[in-house]
C-alpha cells in the first residue's frame, strides 16, 4: 500500500481500478517480415501518408474558414513534411534493407530525424521538430490503424489516471464510466477540476509523479476530500474508508434537509443561492439540489468535443431550453470564455508564453466579432423563453465593456430588422475577475447592471499564482487580505451604484469562506450544484449580523492563514 498527497480538486471517495491514459504515445512492435511482404508494407506506408495528407487538409479547412487564411498556414508545413523525399525514401530503402515492419521503421527513421534537426544551431529548424513529431506521430497512428485517443468509449467504471486532463477530455467524462481521476499535474481550480466537480467525480490533482507511482489495474482509493490518493490499498483501510463514505453520506443527508427551504438568515435576509453550470444537462441536477437559478453557465463547453462550430441556432436551441427548464428563475449566460486553459479544437490559436494573460475570453470575442454576435444574437432570441441574462468574462476596464455591449446593440438592431422578438431589458452584467476591474469597480457600476466576480481568476491575477499550477498551489490563497480588501471594494461599489453583486468563483461554494462574503454583502451566491444544499444550511444558520461581525474580524487579519483558521473555527460553531 503507497499513499500518495496531491490537492483535493472535487469532493467524495471513489475506489476503483486504474485506468491509465498516456499522452499520445504509442506501442510499436518490431516485426521480422518476408520479401514477398514489401511491397505491401510499403503500400500499408502509402496509404498512411494519404490518410495524414487528407487529415491535416480537412483540419486546414476548418480552421481557414473558422479563423482564417493565416492560422490555416501553419499547417503549410506539416504537408511539406509529409512531402518531403529524403524521409520516404530513406523509409523505403530501409524497409527493403532491414526487412522489419513499416511502422517499426519509420518510427526508428523519424526519431534519428528529430535528433538531427535537435543538434542543429538554427532557431527555425528547431521550431520544425514539433511539426515534424506532430506529422510523425498522425502518420505512426495511421500506419498502427489507431483512432485518435478518446476518453469518451471507457467500458468499465474506472478510475482515470493521467499526467493531465485537458477540459475538453474532462468534458468527454462527462457520463460516462469515470469513478474518479488522478493528475499529475494541475491546481485546485484549474477547469479540469471545476469539471470534476460539476460532474460529481471525486479527483485529486497535482499528484507528482502520479503516473510513474500507479501501474495500470492497481487498486486505487482517491479522497477527494483530503486530496490523497492510497495505491492497492490494505483491508483495514479499504474498510476504514467503506466507513468514511458512508459517514460522508450522513452529513450529505443532514444538509439536503435544506435544499428546498429559500436561504433565508436568522434575521430574515434572503440570499440568492444559484448553480454553475457547463452543459444543459445539468439542469436536473440543479433543481435536485435546491438551486434557485443559474448564476454562471460557462458557455465555452458547448464548443468543445465537436468537429465545427456551434450553429446559432445550436446555441439557441441550448439557452431556450435552459431558460425554459429554469423559468421564472434567473440564468446567468456567461458569453464565451476561451482561452486560458480552455482552448477549442476548432480554433487552433497561436502558442502563447502566457495563455492565462493572452488572447483569451473578451479580448477574443472582441477581435471575433462575428463569433461574438451570433452568440449574443442566439442569447438574445432565447431571452423571450425565460429569465435571462448575460455577462462578459474577463472584463478588465469600461472600454471592453462598452465596445462589448456596442455589439450587443448591434445584435439587438439585427433582430429587431428582422422583427425578432427579444427581451429588451436584458440584464447585461460584467464578470470582475481582473484585479483593474476590481479596482475601478465603481467605473464599471455605472455602466453593468450587475457585477459577477470570478474569484478563480480575480486570485491568479491579484496574487501572480497560475491557477493551474500544482508547484505554486500553496500561494493560491482565497483569504489572502489583498483578495479581501478586493472582494470589499467590489461589494461597496456594486451596492453605492445600487446594483446586485454576486460571486461565481469556487470560493462562493467554500463554506468558511461563505461566512465572509456573506458578512462583506454578497447578494447572489453561485456554485456547483451539489454544493447548494450545505450553503443553505449554513444561511439558514446564522444572522446577518453575525455574518458582518465575523467579516469585519476576518479583514483585520495580517494573514491568509489567520483567516482560514478563524473561519473554520467559526464554522464548526455554526454548524456545531
Ligand atoms: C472565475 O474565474 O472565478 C470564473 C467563475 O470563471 P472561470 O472559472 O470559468 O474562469
Ligand atoms: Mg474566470
Amino acid at each position: 500500500m503507497i499513499q500518495i498527497k496531491g490537492i483535493a480538486a472535487a469532493g467524495g471517495i471513489s475506489i476503483g481500478a486504474a485506468y491509465k491514459v498516456g499522452k499520445e504515445e504509442f506501442i510499436v512492435p518490431k516485426v521480422i517480415i518476408l520479401d514477398a511482404d514489401i511491397p505491401v508494407q510499403i503500400q500499408l506506408f502509402e496509404e498512411a501518408l494519404i490518410r495524414t495528407r487528407r487529415e491535416i487538409i480537412e483540419l486546414q479547412k476548418r480552421i481557414s474558414s473558422d479563423m482564417g487564411q493565416e492560422e490555416a498556414q501553419i499547417f503549410d508545413a506539416h504537408l511539406l513534411v509529409l512531402e518531403d523525399r529524403m524521409l520516404i525514401e530513406e523509409v523505403i530503402s530501409r524497409l527493403k534493407k532491414d526487412k522489419l515492419n513499416v511502422a517499426f521503421i519509420f518510427q526508428e527513421v523519424l526519431k534519428k530525424y528529430i535528433s538531427v534537426f535537435a543538434k542543429i544551431e538554427d532557431e527555425y529548424l528547431k521550431e520544425r521538430i514539433a511539426d515534424i513529431n506532430d506529422v510523425g506521430k498522425r502518420i505512426l497512428r495511421n500506419l498502427l490503424g489507431k483512432e485518435a485517443r478518446s476518453l469518451g468509449e471507457l467500458k468499465d467504471r474506472v478510475i482515470v489516471v493521467a499526467h493531465d486532463l485537458s477540459p475538453s477530455d474532462t468534458a468527454a467524462m462527462h457520463r460516462k464510466n469515470v469513478a474518479g481521476f488522478v493528475t499529475d499535474i494541475g491546481g485546485k481550480t484549474s477547469h479540469t477540476a471545476i469539471m470534476a466537480k460539476s460532474l460529481e467525480i471525486p479527483a485529486v490533482v497535482g499528484v507528482e509523479e502520479a503516473t510513474i507511482k500507479i501501474n495500470q489495474g492497481d487498486t486505487l482509493i482517491v479522497d477527494g476530500v483530503l486530496g490523497i490518493v492510497i495505491i492497492n490499498p490494505d483491508e483495514e483501510t479499504l474498510n476504514s474508508y467503506h466507513a468514511t463514505e458512508a459517514r460522508l453520506k450522513g452529513v450529505t443527508e443532514k444538509f439536503l434537509s435544506a435544499k428546498d427551504l429559500p436561504a433565508l438568515t436568522l434575521d430574515g435576509n434572503k440570499i440568492e443561492i444559484n448553480a454553475n453550470i457547463e452543459f444543459p444537462e445539468e439542469v436536473p441536477a440543479v433543481k435536485l439540489h435546491g438551486g434557485e437559478g443559474i448564476g454562471l453557465y460557462r458557455t465555452e463547453f458547448f464548443y468543445m468535443n465537436r468537429k465545427d462550430l456551434p450553429t446559432e441556432e445550436d446555441h439557441y436551441q441550448a439557452y431556450k431550453y435552459v431558460a425554459e427548464e429554469m423559468s421564472p428563475y434567473p440564468v446567468i449566460i456567461r458569453t464565451l470564455d476561451l482561452g486560458g486553459d480552455k482552448f477549442l479544437s476548432q480554433f487552433q490559436l497561436p502558442h502563447e508564453m502566457h495563455p492565462f494573460l493572452g488572447w483569451r475570453a473578451i479580448r477574443f470575442c472582441l477581435a471575433r466579432p462575428e463569433i461574438f454576435k451570433l452568440q449574443l444574437r442566439a442569447i438574445l432570441r432565447a431571452s423571450v423563453c425565460g429569465n435571462l441574462k448575460l455577462m462578459y468574462p474577463m472584463i478588465s476596464g469600461i472600454e471592453e465593456l462598452r465596445q462589448a455591449n456596442k455589439i450587443l446593440e448591434e445584435a439587438k438592431d439585427e433582430l429587431r430588422s428582422k422583427s425578432i422578438p427579444f427581451d429588451e431589458d436584458i440584464q447585461v452584467g460584467a464578470m470582475i475577475e481582473v484585479p483593474s476591474a476590481a479596482m475601478t469597480a465603481d467605473i464599471l457600476a455605472q455602466e453593468a447592471d450587475f457585477f459577477s466576480i470570478g474569484s478563480n481568476d480575480l486570485i491568479q491575477y491579484s496574487l501572480a499564482v497560475d491557477r493551474a499550477n500544482e508547484k505554486v498551489a500553496y500561494l493560491y490563497e482565497p483569504a489572502h487580505p489583498a483578495v479581501l480588501r478586493l472582494i470589499k471594494n467590489i461589494i461597496d461599489s456594486a451596492h453605492k451604484a445600487n446594483i446586485n453583486v454576486g460571486m461565481c468563483g469556487e470560493m462562493a461554494g467554500e463554506p468558511s469562506f461563505a461566512l465572509i462574503l456573506l458578512g462583506l454583502g454578497l447578494d447572489e451566491f453561485s456554485m456547483p450544484p451539489q454544493v447548494i444544499p450545505e450553503l443553505k444550511y449554513l444561511i439558514r444558520s446564522i444572522s446577518l449580523k453575525q455574518a458582518q461581525s465575523i467579516a469585519e474580524e476576518a479583514l483585520g487579519f495580517s494573514t491568509s492563514s489567520q483567516v482560514d483558521e478563524f473561519a473554520q473555527a467559526k464554522l464548526k460553531e455554526i454548524l456545531k
